[in-house]
C-alpha cells in the first residue's frame, strides 16, 4: 500500500517534470520558428523593395506575349540571384512572370491571400504548402506603384531549412527530455522514498500496537508533521502500555482475591452465560473453568436444583439463599447465595453465585450436639445407679448390714466411674481446645517403655496376661513425656481389658528410617542413627475388633460392645484421647485387627519437632 503511495508520488513528480520540459520545448520551438520566419520575412520585404527600385517595368502597351517573356526572364534571373521564387502580378491579378512556371498557364492570383493583403495593406504574407514542391513556402508580396497602378511583386522561399532546424531542435529536446526524465525519476523516487519510509515505519509500529505489542515505538526523529505523527503514536503507545499494566495489575489483584477466597464465586452474565469461575468454585463444583466458562448455565451439567435456583434468580432478579447437598465430586453440604448484579442502580447485568462448603461446619455442629447428648446419657447411667441404690438404702435396706455393704460398694464404684468419666471429658476438651501446650523433651524409649509397662504389671498379673517388651536401647524421641505415657498406658490397658485371661500383650519400639534408605541393605553404625521417626506397636492376642467397627473406634463414646466396655470400667473416650495426643505430636495412629485373633495399634512419631 505504502509502495503504491510511493509509486504514485514518483509518477506525479515525473509527470510534472515531463510536462514542464515538454511545454518549455514547445514554447522554445515556436519562438524559434516565428523569430526565424519574421527575420526571413523582413529581409524578403527589403529584397522586393530593392528589386522594385532596380527593375524596369515593361510599357503596358506592348503585346502580351512579349510581356510574359520579359517578366519570366526577369523572374528567372532574380531566382538565380536571390534563391527566391519571384512572381510579377498585374493589379488585376494576372501573373506576368514567374520563376517556376509559364505565366500563360497560371491562374489569376488576385484571390491569393498574400496578394489580397498586399493590395490592401502594402505588404502581405502567408505560409502554405506548395503543391509543386511539397514543402512549406513563405510567400511575401508587396505592391509597387507603376504610374497609376499598383503592381505586385511576390517572393516565395522554402521553409524546408527552417523546418529542418526545428526538427533538429526537437531531436535535441527529446534527448534532453529523456535524460531529464531519468534524472527526475531517480530524484523523485528518492524524495518519495524519503517521505514514505518514516510513514512505513509508523505504519509498522501501529500494526504492532494493534497486535497488542505495546512496547513498539517509532524511532523517527524529525521536526516535521511526520515526526509529530511519530511522537503522537509513541505517546499513544505509552498511555496504552500504562493502562494495560494498570488493568493487568487490577486483574491479578482481583484474581488473587478470588483465588484465596474460602467461598467459591461463579459469575453469570445477563444472557445466562458463565463468565467467571473462581478456583474454589472449581473445587466445589468439580469442574474446571475451561469446561464451564462461556457456556450457558443450563448446559453446565449441574445438579438440577441448582440450575432451577439460578433460573429463579434470573426471573425474580432478587437475592436467593439456600442450602443444598451436592453429591458430585463428593458429598457436600453447600450454602448458596445468589445475588443479582445491578449496574447503574437498576440495570440487571447477571447474577453472582457464592458457594460455601458448610459440610464441616454442619458436621461439627452435629458432633457437638451429639457429644452433649452422649455426655448427658453417659452421666445419667451412673447417677441413676447411685440415686437408685441410695434410695433403696434410705427406704430400709440400710438395716441389713450385708446388703447395705454391697449397695454402698456399688455406689462407690459408680461414683468412681462418674469421676473417671468427668475426668476424661475434661481431659478431652482440654486437648481438643489445645489449652495445655506440650512440653517436648528427649525421651529414651527403652527405659521409658519398661517403666510404663511396670505400671500395668499388677493389672496384667491379675488376668495372668504376659506383658512383653521389645525395644532396642538408645532410641530417642522428642515428646511430652506425660502425654506419651498416657498414650501407651491407654493402649496397653485396652489390650489387657480386651484380652482373655492367659493372653499376651506386646509393646514394640523401633526406629524408622527415611524412605530413601534401603531396608534390605545393611545399615552402618552412622546410618543407624539417621532414623527420623519411631514406631510404637501395641499388640494383643485378644478378642479383636470387627472390620466394620474399625473406622469408628476413635470416635468419642464409640464402643464395639457397650456392656463389655462398661464391665471393664471403660468410658469410651480412651482412643479419642489417644488419637488427639498422637496428632499433637504430629504423629499417626493406625489399627489392624482380626476378631478372635488380636488387635494391633501402630503409632509413628517424628523424632524431631522443629
Ligand atoms: P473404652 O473405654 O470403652 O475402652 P476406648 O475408646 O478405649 O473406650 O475404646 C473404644 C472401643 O474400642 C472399646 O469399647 C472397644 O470396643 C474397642 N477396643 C479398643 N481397644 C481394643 C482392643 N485392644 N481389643 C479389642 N477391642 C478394643
Amino acid at each position: 500500500m505504502m509502495n503504491n503511495f510511493r509509486t504514485r508520488l514518483t509518477l506525479i513528480m515525473i509527470g510534472i517534470i515531463g510536462l514542464s520540459v515538454l511545454a518549455s520545448g514547445l514554447i522554445m520551438a515556436n519562438m524559434f520558428k516565428s523569430k526565424h520566419i519574421q527575420g526571413l520575412e523582413s529581409s524578403m520585404v527589403r529584397e522586393i523593395s530593392i528589386i522594385a527600385s532596380g527593375m524596369k517595368w515593361a510599357p503596358p502597351g506592348e503585346n502580351m506575349s512579349e510581356q510574359f517573356d520579359y517578366y519570366t526572364r526577369l523572374a528567372d534571373d532574380l531566382n538565380r540571384d536571390t534563391g527566391a521564387r519571384t512572381t510579377f502580378i498585374r493589379p488585376d491579378g494576372l501573373v506576368l512572370g514567374d520563376s517556376y512556371h509559364d505565366p500563360r498557364t497560371m491562374d489569376n492570383h488576385l484571390q491569393r491571400k498574400e496578394v489580397q493583403q498586399a493590395l490592401s495593406e502594402g505588404t502581405g504574407r502567408t505560409i502554405r504548402l506548395s503543391d509543386t514542391m511539397n514543402t512549406n513556402m513563405l510567400y511575401v508580396a508587396k505592391t509597387v506603384q507603376v504610374g497609376q497602378d499598383n503592381y505586385v511583386i511576390r517572393l516565395a522561399m522554402s521553409l524546408a531549412s527552417v523546418d529542418q532546424s526545428i526538427r533538429d531542435l526537437w531531436t535535441a529536446l527529446i534527448v534532453w527530455l529523456l535524460v531529464l526524465f531519468l534524472v527526475g525519476a531517480l530524484v523523485s523516487f528518492r524524495v518519495a522514498q524519503g517521505m514514505t519510509r518514516p510513514l512505513e515505519q509508523i505504519t509498522a509500529v501501529a500494526k504492532r500496537i494493534q497486535r497488542m505489542d505495546y512496547r513498539a515505538r517509532v524511532t523517527v526523529v524529525k521536526n516535521d508533521e511526520i515526526g509529530e505523527l511519530g511522537s503522537a503514536i509513541n505517546a499513544m503507545a505509552d498511555s496504552l502500555q500504562e493502562q494495560m499494566e494498570r488493568i493487568r495489575r487490577n486483574e491479578s489483584q482481583l484474581e488473587s482475591v478470588l483465588d484465596n477466597m474460602i467461598n467459591g464465586i461463579v459469575m453469570i452474565d445477563r444472557t445466562g452465560r458463565i463468565v467467571l469461575i473462581s478456583r474454589r468454585a472449581e473445587e466445589i463444583l468439580g469442574f474446571s473453568s475451561k469446561e464451564l466458562v462461556g457456556r450457558h448455565y443450563t448446559d453446565a451439567r449441574q445438579q438440577h436444583e441448582l440450575t432451577q435456583l439460578i433460573r429463579e434468580a434470573f426471573e425474580k432478579q432478587s437475592y436467593i439463599h439456600d442450602e443444598m447437598t451436592f453429591y458430585y465430586p463428593e458429598e457436600r453440604l453447600l450454602e448458596l447465595n445468589i445475588v443479582p448484579v445491578m449496574q447503574d442502580q437498576d440495570e440487571f447485568t447477571g447474577v453472582l453465585l457464592v458457594l460455601q462448603d458448610v459440610s464441616a461446619i454442619r458436621r461439627l455442629e452435629r458432633m457437638r450436639s451429639e457429644f452433649v447428648a452422649n455426655v448427658s446419657h453417659e452421666l445419667k447411667t451412673p447417677v441413676a445407679a447411685v440415686k437408685g441404690f441410695a434410695e433403696t438404702l434410705l427406704s430400709g435396706a440400710v438395716k441389713d448390714e450385708e446388703t447395705s455393704r454391697s449397695f454402698l460398694q456399688i455406689i462407690y464404684d459408680e461414683s468412681e466411674r462418674l469421676n473417671r468419666l468427668i475426668g476424661d471429658i475434661l481431659e478431652l476438651s482440654k486437648i481438643e481446645s489445645r489449652r495445655v501446650p506440650l512440653l517436648f523433651s528427649p525421651v529414651e524409649m527403652g527405659t521409658f517403655a519398661a517403666k510404663t509397662l511396670q505400671l500395668l504389671e499388677a493389672e496384667a498379673a491379675r488376668k495372668a496376661i504376659e506383658l512383653k517388651l521389645v525395644a532396642d536401647g538408645d532410641i530417642y524421641v522428642e515428646a511430652d513425656e506425660d502425654r506419651l505415657r498416657q498414650i501407651i498406658m491407654n493402649l496397653l490397658a485396652n489390650g489387657i481389658s480386651y484380652t482373655p485371661d492367659g493372653g499376651k500383650v506386646t509393646l514394640i519400639v523401633e526406629p524408622v528410617w527415611p524412605a530413601s534408605y534401603s531396608h534390605t541393605a545393611q545399615l552402618d553404625d552412622e546410618a543407624r542413627d539417621d532414623y527420623d521417626r519411631i514406631r510404637i506397636i501395641i499388640k494383643d492376642t485378644g478378642i479383636g475388633i470387627p472390620k466394620k467397627d474399625l473406622p469408628r473406634i476413635f470416635e468419642r463414646f464409640y464402643r464395639v460392645d457397650k456392656a463389655r466396655s462398661r464391665s471393664s470400667g471403660g468410658t469410651g473416650l480412651g482412643l479419642s484421647i489417644v488419637k488427639h495426643l498422637v496428632e499433637l505430636h504430629n504423629g499417626t495412629i493406625a489399627v489392624d485387627s482380626e476378631v478372635g485373633v488380636g488387635t494391633t495399634f501402630v503409632i509413628e512419631l517424628p523424632v524431631i519437632h522443629p
